[in-house]
């Protein structure tokens, strides 16, 4: 990984901190087990749909036992609009089984245990250790794929492989905030079909930039 990639990165990193200053997980959620079936709630879905839905699933459901033993079609009806409801509420009721039979309820502060989870995926666990634990995770969703891609971070495709590559190219202590930022710059300024590059704070940064002569943009998400 060339010193330069790295310092560019940095650069980048500092002005997305100053312009997002209050970068964070836009799901609500009071404990890690709320994240994680916020989550599972959120594949295909927005996060602010998901938030209209879980404020009254939390006061019903409020510990790991409480999910593994919903109702399987009352807990569909009552996620219905976050759709793919039929594999949601499958995982969900997995995952809370799992959490009372292997880890007394509570979702453990460890990635590898996360990831052989229902329902949790790399995404989903580095989201958990980011904002509920507090730990380093880079979190690759759709965002973080395109800007990455964009940045000239990577040129992987598998989030798996855009994780490992923008690990190499970021500090570990900054994995998390890092995530936070990207996410908020994709949703506000790079868009998919209509990034703002005139507005963009790191436009003297992206290879990619717009306004610059010459540069082509892929516009694929
Ligand atoms: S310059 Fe354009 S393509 Fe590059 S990060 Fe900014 S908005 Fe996205």
């Amino acid at each position: 990984m060339s010193s330069d990639l790295k310092r560019r990165a940095a650069r980048i990193l500092k002005a997305l901190r100053k312009q997002y200053p209050d970068a964070h997980c836009e799901l609500d959620f009071t404990t890690p087990l709320e994240l994680a079936i916020g989550c599972i709630l959120s594949a295909q879905c927005t996060d602010k749909r998901v938030n209209q839905v879980t404020p009254a699933l939390f006061k019903k459901y409020t510990t790991a036992q409480d999910w593994a033993s919903a109702d399987p079609s009352e807990l569909e009806r009552e996620i219905h609009s976050t759709g793919f409801f039929r594999n949601k509420t499958r995982n969900i009721i997995a995952l809370g089984q799992a959490l009372v039979e292997q880890f007394e309820g509570a979702i453990p502060n460890d990635f590898d245990a996360l990831v052989k989870l229902p329902g949790i995926g790399r995404k989903t666990a580095n989201v958990i250790m980011v904002s509920a634990f507090d730990q380093p995770g880079i979190v690759v969703d759709t965002h973080m794929k395109r800007l990455a891609n964009r940045m000239g971070f990577t040129k992987q495709q598998h989030p798996d492989k855009i994780e490992f590559d923008l690990q190499r190219v970021i500090p570990r202590a900054a994995w998390g905030e890092f995530s936070h930022v990207m996410v908020f710059h994709g949703r506000r300024c790079c868009h998919a079909r209509n990034p703002d590059c005139a507005q963009c704070v790191i436009a003297q940064d992206c290879p990619s930039c717009q306004i610059k002569q010459g540069s082509k943009l892929d516009l694929s998400d």
